[in-house]
């Protein structure tokens, strides 16, 4: 399938998705995640509309950079070694999954401007996920205050493998709430505007429980 077909498909979803929640589609935007995928299908992606791209690892993310230089948005989406920081954090604009004081001192040491970082929660407790805690989100975002390169856009999470919709609606909703709690706070270091939630199979109920970035692989780029 074109990337374009599945474009389509993707925003007639969001469409339905913001109906059903009273929200704009102008408020979601959708990020082509290319890590199964070549740099000639992430230059379709781009081709088809698409300015935002996840990669979450260092050699996928340099691979393509490479090619595409700062022509997209570039989101960092994957668990992030404090070692590699050095060799991404001039080519990305937002890193998805800030779960650690230690790799947020190494951001704040290495980078060159303030970078946009979203706060990776483990929501449903899953001993498997990365992120932290729902109950410890607050205080660490307190810790990033002498942070002067890190910006608080957000949260972020990865919803657990399963089918069970409500549960997955929960985990969301229960994200959201964080979200507003500490945007309420009107925080310098921590606007916590942008809410990183919804993969391919996942997406429209993240939408209708506020997501503002939906990171979309498989079902927008394909799988190879
Ligand atoms: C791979 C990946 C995605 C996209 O997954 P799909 O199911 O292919 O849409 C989203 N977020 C993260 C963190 C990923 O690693």
């Amino acid at each position: 399938m074109k990337v374009a077909e599945n474009l389509q498909t993707i925003n007639e979803t969001i469409a339905k998705a913001c109906e059903q929640s009273n929200r704009s589609p102008e408020e979601i935007k959708i990020i082509a995640v290319t890590k199964y995928v070549s740099i000639e299908r992430a230059k379709e992606a781009l081709d088809s509309g698409i300015v935002d791209l996840g990669e979450n690892r260092e050699e996928g993310l340099t691979a393509k950079w490479e090619a595409l230089q700062d022509k997209p948005t570039w989101h960092f989406i994957g668990s992030l070694q404090t070692r590699k920081v050095k060799n991404i954090i001039d080519k990305v604009d937002y890193i998805h999954s800030l779960d650690r004081l230690s790799l947020a001192t190494e951001i704040n040491k290495r980078a060159n401007k303030k970078i946009k970082c979203l706060v990776q929660v483990n929501v449903s407790g899953e001993e498997s996920k990365h992120g932290l805690a729902p109950e410890e989100v607050m205080s660490f975002i307190d810790e990033l205050k002498q942070y002067s390169n890190i910006e608080i856009a957000g949260l972020m999470t990865m919803a657990p493998f399963t089918e069970d919709k409500n549960f997955l609606r929960q985990c969301f909703s229960k994200l959201k709430n964080i979200q507003l709690d500490i945007q309420r706070l009107e925080l310098k270091n921590a606007p916590c505007t942008e809410l990183s939630m919804g993969m391919s199979n996942d997406y429209a109920i993240a939408i209708e429980e506020g997501a503002t970035m939906v990171r979309i692989g498989t079902a927008l780029v394909g799988e190879e």
